[in-house]
């Protein structure tokens, strides 16, 4: 039987009782950010829920500005809370729980527990120290490669024995709904020998999700395959918002450095790896075989559903752009952790690693405007007219995301950010 809550939840809500994402918030009425859930269209108090010992016992570290605390405290407590909080929640009547009688005795507590989303402001839900990006989708490293190198090369050599990935910027990690300034940088415009400092003219978003790491590793011991699931928190959506002719001029040898270095924009609900248990899935066959550390016989990729919309300033609603899906990524984010960590480099609580732009296999599930409109040779008509081959001043793009159960949803709620026009 599906497991169902005393609270109202739509079956289209992202946040069923299935979902109870952790994040931080906070109230007119009470300004200090702490850490809360989300069911339906409440967030419950989870610093309050501790602070009166509702639980069975008290954790200490829902009354927090950020999640790590809680996330260091290893998955074996991740479950316990996961668990005591289902149990609140549920609608499930034998046998009562003595914290929900407790809690659905008192009007008082209640309304101090679950406070409605119009009232809360959700802040940065992790203090994260670094930040990593890979590169691990088939189908958006092929894409990329035709554009910049021609189909013979579209794959470079290593491609297909490692998830590539390089370390990014933890510091201008962003909270949906920020806005994004557009960058200014070094720009080699065609036909010309020299470059210009420009305002980004070729600025993208890209279609990504990211991981958490709750409990770290110790420099010099890697986590091996089969351990990364006890050192990945959970997930949220993530927008390495790009700027392509930038990264053009700069990205050799080194890699991407200020074309996106600027913002990086990530979803406020941190959805559990318990949640999204139910939705793993086979990943895309790897062919050829990894090397022995990367193999993993379970079944890693996640069937998670991706949406990207995109809204100019003269339009009234948001426009699809693109459908995808976590389960095309081609290196799973167990083997992401271990090629990390493979040298001896240590994680820390808190770290945070993007999956790389997921783009599907059709034209209309590329993950960011360099795919869909093939480097601007085939832009995007909207439905005003209005034609895009990169993002324009005023342009909002929102990144949505979530799991389809039988009558439920495990979602993400979404990562938005809008185009501001460049500072001098
Ligand atoms: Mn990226």
């Amino acid at each position: 039987m599906t497991l169902k809550s005393f609270i109202e939840i739509d079956p289209d809500s992202d946040f069923s009782i299935q979902n109870l994402p952790y994040g931080v918030f906070s109230t007119k009425a009470n300004p200090s950010p702490r850490i809360g859930s989300r069911i339906g269209d409440f967030v419950v108090d989870l610093a309050v829920l501790d602070d009166e010992k509702i639980f069975d016992k008290q954790y200490g570290f829902f009354n927090e500005p950020t999640l790590n605390k809680f996330m260091s405290a290893r998955r074996g407590v991740w479950k316990e809370t996961r668990k005591a909080l289902t149990n609140l929640l549920s609608s499930d009547s034998s046998p009562l729980k003595n914290a929900r009688v407790e809690l659905s005795r008192n009007d008082a507590l209640q309304s101090r527990v679950f406070i409605p989303v119009e009232e809360i402001q959700m802040h940065l839900p992790v203090a994260i120290g670094d930040y990593t990006d890979f590169y691990a989708s088939r189908e958006h490293a092929t894409n990329v490669g035709i554009m910049f190198r021609g189909k013979e090369n579209a794959l470079m050599p290593n491609w297909l024995h490692l998830p590539i990935g390089y370390h990014g910027r933890a510091s201008s990690v962003i909270l949906s709904g920020e806005d994004i300034i557009r960058p200014r940088g070094q720009v080699l415009l065609p036909n010309e020998s020299s470059p210009q400092f420009l305002a980004s003219r070729s600025l993208d978003f890209e279609l990504e999700m990211a991981f958490f790491i709750g409990t770290g590793n110790h420099l010099g011991q890697p986590i091996s395959i089969e351990n990364a699931h006890e050192h990945i928190f959970g997930m949220v959506l993530l927008n390495d918002w790009s700027a392509r002719d930038i990264q053009a001029w700069e990205y050799q040898p080194l890699g991407p450095f200020l074309s996106k270095n600027f913002a990086t924009s990530i979803s406020p609900w941190v959805v559990t790896m318990d949640a999204l248990e139910p939705f793993r899935v086979a990943g895309p066959r790897q062919d050829p075989a990894p090397l022995p550390y990367l193999q993993i016989v379970s079944d890693y990729g996640y069937d998670i559903r991706l949406e990207v919309t995109l809204q100019s300033n003269s339009m009234n609603e948001p426009h699809v752009i693109s459908r995808s899906n976590m389960k095309y990524l081609y290196w799973n984010i167990a083997q992401q952790l271990t090629h990390h960590t493979v040298t001896g480099c240590n994680m820390r609580t808190g770290d945070m690693c993007g999956t790389g732009t997921i783009s599907g296999p059709t034209e209309d599930s590329y993950g960011s405007m360099l795919e869909l409109t093939w480097r601007g040779e085939k832009p995007i008509t909207l439905p005003n007219g209005e034609m895009r081959k990169f993002l324009q001043d005023g342009d909002t793009v929102t990144l949505k995301g979530y799991c389809q159960g039988d009558g439920y949803r495990v979602g993400f709620g979404e990562v938005s950010g809008k185009i501001l026009e460049s500072r001098k």
